[in-house]
């Protein structure tokens, strides 16, 4: 069977992943439920949570915990922030800025290594011009 990190890709797990894979609004776990159902038959909500449990332990995906206390899943391994539009409740990726890393940002205190990191904002988007016209 296959691997992945050191995770046996079982049918459901695969399932599970692809759905993450494909999903670039940070699904819930029942959102994901929703789509790996489409792929294969027999699936739980729990066998879900298990699978998710399971992939984001071994670093295969990411799970975030957000404000209001409901988890997304993310599949970017990359080191980056997540921005909340609270007008749409989107969530967005936020990579650094090209040639900037952390240490740029924050006062760390000295020899502080950074191994990984969990930064949520919320904000909203400016209203376009367009938009305005409309109100
Ligand atoms: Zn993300």
């Amino acid at each position: 069977m296959v691997r992945c990190a050191g995770v046996r890709m079982t049918r459901q797990r695969r399932a599970v992943l692809e759905a993450i894979l494909e999903s670039d609004d940070h699904p819930t776990a029942a959102q994901i439920f929703e789509r790996a159902s489409a792929r294969i038959s027999g699936l739980s909500l729990a066998t879900v949570y298990n699978c998710l449990e399971t992939m984001s332990a071994a670093g295969i995906i990411n799970k975030l915990h957000l404000h209001n206390g409901t988890s997304r899943y993310c599949p970017n391994l990359f080191p980056h922030a997540h921005f909340t539009d609270v007008n749409s409740n989107c969530i967005y990726d936020i990579h650094l800025k090209p040639g900037r890393s952390l240490q740029d940002v924050f006062e760390l205190p000295e020899g502080a290594t950074i191994t990984g990191m969990t930064i949520c904002l919320r904000g909203s988007f400016p209203t376009t011009s367009h938009e305005t016209e409309k109100q």
